[in-house]
């Protein structure tokens, strides 16, 4: 454990708080030898930090899971399920798995942060979901230190959520997750941009590393890269309404971007709305909304994490005041 040390390099929104403790474990052994120390403290497990918000110092331990490894556990004909280590960085598993022809992560390229943190929200991009090719998921009980196998039906994934969220929040480390992919891809170009760009790209009957390469183009042209502007991606959730909801907006913009979901409902795009309301691009000081894309709030360097939870705030409250919708927050506050 190492004291009072700054959370900056380890979160992507670049907030410079302190941890009160600091520690990384990177097998499982280290990791049970550490347990009975952080027991006794609040603590946090991290990969990449880019889903976090920190508002004030972190009075307990700040952890990196840094287990790593990646194994074939099962092949058949047509499928292969592959394990990796909470701690591998996600893109480059999916990179690794594209390379070998295993399709099902492609859609999920460049997403920053590890394979750990993956199952926490049921990680999503451009029609795909991690739990489209779950297996498993080991994670060690923290009051007990055992270790358990959580299959797709345990993990209740729904739209960024999972019972890792909920029911066992901070009940769970997760060690490492499986995923089941294939050894006959058929590529999933449905989310409209992805063909738009494979037309740009002059690709016509597209691979796997060609909707990964895609999704990477996509990405780079309109979200900002963490290294260079703090942000940690979409700050809220896109909100599922009634139909009604949709209805009553609509007699004001008839171009009311919506997708179906579940009976009688419909899924807004929250940044559209925040853009409507006339929010995208703008800069308060050292905080902002992203000028490409006002579903992410950006940190320009030198504010604090408060700041950027307060512009949340205003946004939250003027879009339920225009539109009679409350976003949540799908970046985790602490
Ligand atoms: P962290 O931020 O370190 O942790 C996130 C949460 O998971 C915390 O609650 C933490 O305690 C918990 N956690 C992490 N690891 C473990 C573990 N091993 N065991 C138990 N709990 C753990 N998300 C999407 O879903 N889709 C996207 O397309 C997407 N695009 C993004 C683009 C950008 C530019 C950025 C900055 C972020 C984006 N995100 C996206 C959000 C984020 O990258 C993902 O949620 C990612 O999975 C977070 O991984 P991480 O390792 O950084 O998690
Ligand atoms: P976009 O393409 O501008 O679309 C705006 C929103 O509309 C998206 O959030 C998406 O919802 C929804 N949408 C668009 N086409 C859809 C379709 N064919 N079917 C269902 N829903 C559709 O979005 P973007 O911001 O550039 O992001 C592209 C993808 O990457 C999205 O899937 C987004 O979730 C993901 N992404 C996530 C984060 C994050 O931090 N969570 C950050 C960047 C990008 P969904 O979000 O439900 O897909």
């Amino acid at each position: 454990m190492q004291e009072g040390v700054s959370l900056k390099p380890y979160n992507t929104f670049g907030i410079d708080v302190k941890a009160r403790h600091f520690a990384a474990f990177h097998s499982l052994q280290e990791l049970q030898d550490l347990l009975p120390t952080l027991r006794n403290m609040p603590f946090l497990i991290s990969g990449g930090g880019s889903n976090m918000l920190f508002t004030q110092d972190f009075e307990g331990a700040f952890v990196l899971n840094r287990m790593v490894g990646i194994q074939e556990v099962l092949r058949t004909e047509e499928e292969v399920v592959i394990s990796a280590g909470a701690g591998e960085n996600w893109h480059q598993f999916v990179q690794h798995s594209v390379s070998l022809g295993y399709g099902g992560l492609e859609n999920l390229s460049l997403i920053p942060g590890c394979v750990g943190a993956s199952p926490m929200q049921n990680i999503g991009a451009y029609g795909v979901e991690i739990k489209d090719v779950f297996e498993y998921v080991d994670a060690v009980e923290i009051s007990t230190g055992t270790l358990r196998r959580f299959h797709l039906e345990d993990c209740a994934f729904g739209y960024r959520e999972s019972v890792f969220k909920h029911q066992l929040k901070n009940q769970y480390i997760i060690c490492s997750v499986a995923f089941r992919l294939s050894l006959n891809p058929k590529v999933n170009t449905s989310y409209g941009v992805i063909e738009a760009e494979l037309e740009r790209m002059s690709v016509i009957n597209p691979s796997i590393k060609d909707v990964s390469q895609a999704v990477i183009n996509i990405r780079k042209s309109k979200l900002p890269d963490p290294a260079v502007l703090g942000n940690a991606g979409s700050f809220f959730k896109n909100p599922v309404v009634p139909e009604a909801v949709l209805d009553k907006i609509r007699s004001t913009y008839e171009k009311v971007p919506s997708y179906p979901a579940g009976e009688g409902n419909v899924k807004l795009a929250a940044g559209w709305l925040i853009e409507q309301a006339g929010w995208k691009g703008k800069r308060f000081g050292a905080v902002g909304v992203h000028e490409l894309q006002a579903l992410v709030l950006v940190h320009y360097g030198g504010g604090t994490g408060k700041e950027v939870y307060d512009l949340s705030q205003a946004i939250i409250e003027d879009i339920q005041q225009k539109f009679g919708v409350i976003l949540e927050r799908e970046v985790n506050i602490y």
